[in-house]
């Protein structure tokens, strides 16, 4: 049987064993793309059923998450923890609440999880959970009470050694403060590494909260290094508000690009000037408010409510939103526009057709698994920090981060170029973080 032959005989398997779950197949799929090209040099790979192993997490946990709204209704949600790979350590990853998450996305982002874990080169495995709880319209004393029953059942599975969640799409500093608070009180016991982006003044690391929108400005900056250009003077568009949006405009401001449009779920706004970071910071991090109320202050701005941000002619683009956000005919008007290049600053925003047009067009393409591993390997240094009783200051973490994204890039263009494909970040992503993980499970035997 050739590489491709068996790739494809297990794909087939996963699909039907995880029948319904098309996110968790578009992801296997991606990786599976990679991996033909590594067996037919090193066919040892598919040993052991060594990749059948590396598809089934190691244990999948499902919870009833049972709480009382602000009327005195008893809601239920549904909530995950799936603890995919721990040969390299403890499981990490985040937590997302969203109503669209289910076990099939769960899973997903955490296979994803496990080869950006392995890329980052610190000691962390592959886990990510959730819940379908919508935190959208909920107060303050619901979302508390939400992260409270959730940890309820949460805490008996997770521990500093054995699985370190953090925050995700719906899950920010104040929910970690609620989670770690309940996780402190059913346990007795201050176990600061069980979670990381946690408050700056009870065991948060600095750069943390930044730390995924630095690094894919970072990664950017790197792949344009490469090909003899720099951020200055480019023009990025971001879509997205939340953590990863937010940091990665403040990252190209400082770098001396221009970030000109971002979104929410409600539409998005252009501002040729340049984002007004702190107008934009005020309404999502302070007021949790709609993007179209930053028009009403910043009157040279436009909102536009339906259609697609990728419209905005860019040099730079970097999906930062959700995952397929980005789509085939998105591509072809970047491509169109001019883009050099994209980079990844959510969990597989990409769908497959636009990155097989991106990739055909030459454009510099960052996976995410690469180049928004920066927030993951900050939590990492948060668990070095807490693990020592020590606390970094802000510009000493800030350059761990970036020093961490050059090695990302540096082992992703390498592995690249050593299989043949000079520039292509998808191969090389996913090609050295199956080996790493790959060669840790063979060094651990049938487990
Ligand atoms: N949710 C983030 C990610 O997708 C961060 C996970 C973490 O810090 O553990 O990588």
């Amino acid at each position: 049987m050739t590489g491709n032959e068996q790739v494809s005989k297990i794909y087939d398997v996963v699909v039907n064993r995880n029948a319904g779950e098309p996110l968790f197949h578009q992801a296997v799929a991606e990786v599976f793309e990679s991996l033909t090209v590594v067996l037919k040099r090193h066919p040892h790979y598919a040993n052991f059923g060594l990749i059948e192993r590396l598809c089934e997490p190691e244990r999948q946990i499902i919870f009833r998450v049972p709480w009382t709204d602000d009327a005195g209704n008893v809601r239920v949600n549904r909530g995950f923890r799936v603890q995919y790979n721990s040969v390299l350590g403890p499981y990490k990853g985040g937590l997302r609440f969203h109503p669209s998450v289910n076990l099939g996305m769960v899973k997903f982002l955490g296979f994803e999880q496990i080869f950006k874990n392995a890329l980052t080169g610190l000691p962390i495995g592959g886990g990510k959970g959730g819940s379908d709880f919508d935190p959208k319209g909920r107060s303050e004393s619901e979302i508390m009470r939400f992260c409270q029953s959730f940890m309820t059942e949460l805490q008996r599975h997770i521990g500093e050694y054995t699985d370190v969640p953090a925050g995700d799409i719906g899950v920010g500093g104040r929910e970690i403060g609620y989670l770690f608070g309940q996780y402190k009180r059913l346990t007795n016991s201050y176990e600061s590494g069980v979670l990381t982006g946690k408050g700056l003044t009870w065991g948060g690391s600095q750069v943390r909260k930044e730390a995924t929108g630095y690094g894919v400005t970072y990664f950017v900056a790197n792949m344009l290094e490469a090909k003899g250009t720099e951020i200055s003077g480019k023009k990025v568009v971001i879509s997205g508000s939340g953590n990863v949006a937010i940091y990665a405009i403040e990252k190209v401001h400082q770098l001396g690009g221009t970030a000109i449009a971002c979104s929410d779920s409600s539409g998005y706004i252009v501002d040729e000037d340049g984002i007004d970071l702190e107008l934009l910071k005020d309404i999502k991090e302070v007021q949790r408010g709609r993007i179209c109320e930053y028009v009403e202050t910043r009157k040279s701005a436009r909102f536009i409510e339906n259609g697609s941000i990728w419209d905005v002619p860019c040099d730079v683009a970097l999906p930062c939103a959700t995952q397929n956000e980005l789509t085939e005919q998105d591509a072809k008007t970047l491509i169109k526009n001019g883009v050099i290049a994209v980079a990844e600053g959510a969990n597989m925003p990409t769908t497959p057709e636009a990155l097989k047009l991106f990739r055909e067009a030459g454009v510099a393409f960052a996976p995410g698994k690469a180049a928004n591993a920066g927030g993951v390997a900050t939590s990492a240094l948060e668990m070095q920090q807490n693990a020592s009783r020590d606390s970094w200051h802000f510009d000493y973490t800030d350059e761990r981060l970036a020093a961490i994204m050059r090695d990302i890039h540096g082992r992703c263009s390498e592995t690249s170029e050593e299989f043949g494909k000079p520039g292509d970040y998808v191969l090389g992503a996913n090609i050295a973080g199956f080996v790493k993980v790959a060669d840790a499970m063979f060094s651990m035997g049938v487990i």
